[in-house]
């Protein structure tokens, strides 16, 4: 047993021990590989991960073409231009020209076209004019090559244009579809089932008895494993039933390559969930209290025959969607073949100050996040810190690590977490933009 291990006994025997973020997140990936590799369609691969380099059997462009609508001439016969040239006729795009084009002779030609035999540039067509004689005449002198797109410019026949671990971006799918692969090997996207629990929980749309909530941790979670390009599996709510909750769970574990619940892992919950969890996970079962705030309570084990990692999520809303960011989307990741686990952190500067207590734990603030004119992060408060202050983590888009002591002072820097990067863009951004046109 290694450190973690050792560190994670204590916390289990001793339920009250805060253990570090660190030490639970290397325990909740320790032994964790990708998902073993399948062949897909290339099109339905969106965000998935090679799990073998691909190398292009063609080139790409597959012919030297024309870069423009213009004239493929012979470059020498424009030296001294102006000069006329003979029209021998036009080509589109999708077609080949039979003949050559000779000395004092000019083609008509199509963007992407094929650049006839003797030709070895291209004239733009604004820089040419028909003179009465039916003859085109060209205004400069055009360089060997110009307006020319080279076969094997872009893709080389032999060269790799990806690497095993690589994300299927839309551009790499664009890239796969141009040199005709339409299968691509990849890890799978880990089949994640999502489960509330909870007497009190009611699903939308159903009115409330006294004491019952609208249950909002399934929405969050379920939406939170989509994004991840994961498949998200509904399990419902489980009421605090043994029997059910049990039921549930085992006969998911046999299709789900991960497990996520929320509610019943706090001290003084009702036992159900954790007696059926500690039935079903055995030894691997760990209740863990997290030096962090929000999402403190954590419990993590494996169920079922092929060990399928389950995660405990509290009941809180606002910890269960972090709780979900620290541990669980690090693991799904991994399994979906990722090299890099993390969101992006960065180093921002808080606009404000940002409160905290000393109390041994990591704050986790949830903050609006954005590029400021300075071409800095720059973070405020989101709103309520609160871990059922679900509106205010719903405008947030980072969570700034707030280290335990006095918190930051306006001004100050703060690592922070971005949950998503394309709602930082600022002013800056917007500048950038306009700033090509604004001539
Ligand atoms: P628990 O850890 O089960 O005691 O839950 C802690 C708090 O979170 C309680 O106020 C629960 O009502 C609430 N809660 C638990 N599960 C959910 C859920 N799925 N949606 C919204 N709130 C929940
Ligand atoms: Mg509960």
């Amino acid at each position: 047993v290694n450190a973690d291990g050792d560190l994670l006994d204590a916390a289990r025997r001793a339920n009250q021990d805060l253990v570090p973020l660190a030490v639970a997140r290397s325990r909740v990936l320790r032994g964790r590989s990708p998902l073993v590799a399948v062949t897909m369609p290339t099109a339905s691969a969106l965000g998935c991960v090679t799990a073998e380099s691909v190398v292009a059997s063609v080139s790409v462009p597959p012919f030297t073409n024309s870069a423009m609508d213009g004239y493929a001439l012979r470059a020498d016969d424009t030296a001294g231009a102006p000069c006329a040239l003979e029209s021998i006729g036009a080509l589109m795009a999708g077609s080949a020209f039979e003949g050559s084009v000779g000395p004092g002779q000019a083609l008509r030609i199509m963007t992407g076209a094929p650049l006839p035999v003797g030709a070895d540039a291209v004239c733009m067509v604004e820089r040419t004019t028909p003179d009465s004689a039916g003859r085109i005449v060209i205004d400069a002198p055009v360089r060997r090559g110009e307006n020319v797109r080279r076969a094997g410019g872009d893709v080389m026949a032999g060269d790799e244009v990806l690497s095993a671990g690589d994300e299927l971006t839309p551009g790499a799918l664009g890239v796969l579809a141009t040199i005709g692969v339409p299968l691509v090997r990849v890890h799978p996207r880990p089949r994640v089932g999502v489960l509330s629990t909870g007497d009190e929980l009611v699903g939308p749309g159903v009115p409330l008895a006294p004491g019952q909530i609208h249950e909002s941790n399934r929405a969050a979670l379920l939406a939170l494993v989509t994004q991840a390009n994961c498949e998200a599996v509904d399990l419902g709510i489980i009421e605090d039933d043994e029997e059910r909750l049990s039921k549930t769970i085992t006969e998911a574990a046999r299709h789900c390559d991960v497990l996520i619940s929320s509610g019943g892992v706090s001290v003084g919950d009702k036992d159900v969930v954790k007696s059926v969890l500690d039935s079903l996970a055995g030894d691997s079962m760990l209740w863990m209290q997290i030096a962090i705030r929000p999402a403190k309570p954590f419990a993590f084990g494996e169920v079922g025959p092929t060990a399928v990692p389950f995660f405990g999520l509290p009941g809180n809303p606002v910890s269960a969607m972090v709780s979900f960011e620290l541990f669980a989307r690090p693991v799904l990741r991994r399994l979906a073949g990722h090299a890099r686990l993390e969101r992006p952190i960065v180093e921002a500067i808080a606009d404000e100050r940002l409160e905290r207590r000393r109390d041994g734990k990591l704050h986790l603030v949830r903050v609006a996040a954005r590029f400021a004119d300075d071409g800095r992060v720059h973070v405020r408060s989101a709103g309520g810190q609160e871990s059922h202050h679900l509106h205010a983590m719903a405008k947030a888009n980072g969570l700034s690590l707030v280290a335990d002591g006095d918190g930051i002072e306006p001004g100050g820097v703060v690592s922070t977490m971005i949950l998503d990067e394309a709602s930082l863009a600022g002013t800056a951004l917007e500048a950038a933009l306009s700033s090509g046109t604004a001539r």
